[in-house]
């Protein structure tokens, strides 16, 4: 990794100590009971800029890049992996700026800086998983805007957010062989706490990924102005995917974050621990485990931080950042088992934060693209599409 700079020493330092002090403590509390990440800890993070970092100056964000955004998210997520997330539902229309109008960025960008219009997003159905190009819910137009029918699942946030960000299918006659065309983005605003009117949803039980709710939704005849279709009609496939560069390297700093975290959990325990009358941190079995949990993380950052600054310069790297995320994810979840292993039986119960950490790293195998999907992407790179 090269160098960081003076300035991205110190943001990541600010952001570390920030999860230190605020972070941490609140998700050892809460995470054990599936408590949600309270509104004075969002607001500090408004007040810190996070929701804002991509967000170019002039529209009240901090303008910086993915450099910077990754090592926040990093450090976040060494106190609490939702947290880490939540900074990605005001940076989250950045891949797709171009393709907003100039009255949308006026309107959207400022209000999502300050953190006052955080989005969920809604691209999951129960049948549209890896394969997005399957959505189904469908949005007709009606006087004065349109009108959103039909299921969708997974929708993190849905409750808390100020908008919900939904993809639905606008062409219903589009070419089989290319059914990425025909879809549509809209921005569904809705008070915070409420689901928008037209939409019913239930809760959906998972096993980690606490401090928010993720929700499985029912549109019918979900109405929306015409100024909320956000880029051009039947170009919402490509909207989705403009950002994906960024989003798979958010996600591999979610992982290092988590991994780091296990890390020196694992070193804590394991100095404060003893057994055969002397601290588990002394036994060669414990102590190559730590280097090897340290060598890894710092593998999978080496290689974060080289698709960032590829980012930053423009320079595509679609296969790089899918190797950023696989490689990251893959590594944390082999280290947070490692880490909950060096605290024994402790680690296997909701004493201690590195089963949290571990179960948190668990779904950075599966969201924002599956493994299987990040090798699918390389191997294609690699082979070509259609390679016999
Ligand atoms: C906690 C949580 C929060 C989420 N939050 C959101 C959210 O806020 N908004 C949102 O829109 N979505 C969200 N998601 C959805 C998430 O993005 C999907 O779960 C993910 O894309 C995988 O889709 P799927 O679950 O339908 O799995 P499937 O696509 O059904 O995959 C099942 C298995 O088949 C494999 N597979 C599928 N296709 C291929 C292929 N072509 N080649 C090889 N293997 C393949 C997969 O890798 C996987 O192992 C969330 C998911 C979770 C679990």
């Amino acid at each position: 990794m090269t160098e960081l700079t003076a300035e991205q020493r110190m943001i990541r330092d600010v952001a570390r100590d920030f999860t230190r002090t605020k972070v941490r403590p609140i998700a050892d509390r809460l995470d054990p009971v599936k408590g949600e990440i309270p509104q004075d800890l969002v607001d500090a993070m408004a007040e810190m800029g996070y929701f804002g970092i991509l967000i170019p100056e002039a529209f009240g964000g901090l303008g910086l890049g993915a450099v910077e955004y990754c090592l926040v998210a990093e450090e976040l997520a060494r106190g609490w992996m939702s947290v880490a997330s939540l900074i990605a539902r005001g940076n989250m229309l950045i891949g797709s700026l171009k393709m907003l109008t100039e009255a949308q960025q006026a309107v959207y960008l400022p209000r999502m800086a300050a953190g006052k219009f955080l989005g969920a997003y809604s691209l999951s159905e129960p049948n549209a998983g890896s394969d997005l190009a399957n959505i189904s819910c469908r949005a007709v137009r009606v006087d004065g805007g349109w009108e959103i029918t039909g299921n969708k699942y997974w929708c993190t946030y849905a409750d808390r957010a100020d908008f919900i960000l939904v993809f639905a299918r606008t062409e219903t006659d589009a070419d089989p062989r290319a059914r990425h065309r025909g879809l549509t983005a809209f921005m569904v605003e809705k008070p915070r706490g409420e689901l928008p009117q037209g939409v019913a949803g239930s809760v959906i039980p998972k096993i980690g990924y606490h401090g928010w709710t993720t929700w499985e939704l029912a549109f019918d005849r979900c109405r929306v102005p015409e100024a909320n279709m956000v880029g051009a009609e039947g170009r919402g496939f490509y909207l989705a995917t403009a950002g994906l560069e960024t989003a798979r390297a958010h996600t591999a700093a979610r992982s290092i974050g988590l991994a780091t975290a296990g890390l020196e959990d694992a070193i804590a325990y394991a100095r404060e621990r003893a057994q055969f009358g002397r601290p588990i941190a002394a036994l060669q079995a414990i102590r190559f485990k730590i280097a090897n949990m340290a060598t890894e993380i710092e593998a999978a950052r080496s290689l974060l931080y080289a698709v960032c600054a590829k980012i930053d310069s423009g320079v595509r790297c679609d296969k790089e950042a899918a190797m950023a995320k696989l490689f990251a994810s893959e590594m944390s979840e082999r280290v947070t088992s490692e880490a909950l292993q060096v605290h024994g039986g402790a680690g296997y119960t909701t004493l201690h934060a590195v089963e949290r950490h571990w179960r948190d790293a668990r779904l950075t195998k599966i969201f924002e693209g599956t493994s299987e999907i990040q090798l699918r992407i390389i191997s294609d790179h690699l082979l070509g599409r259609d390679a016999g």
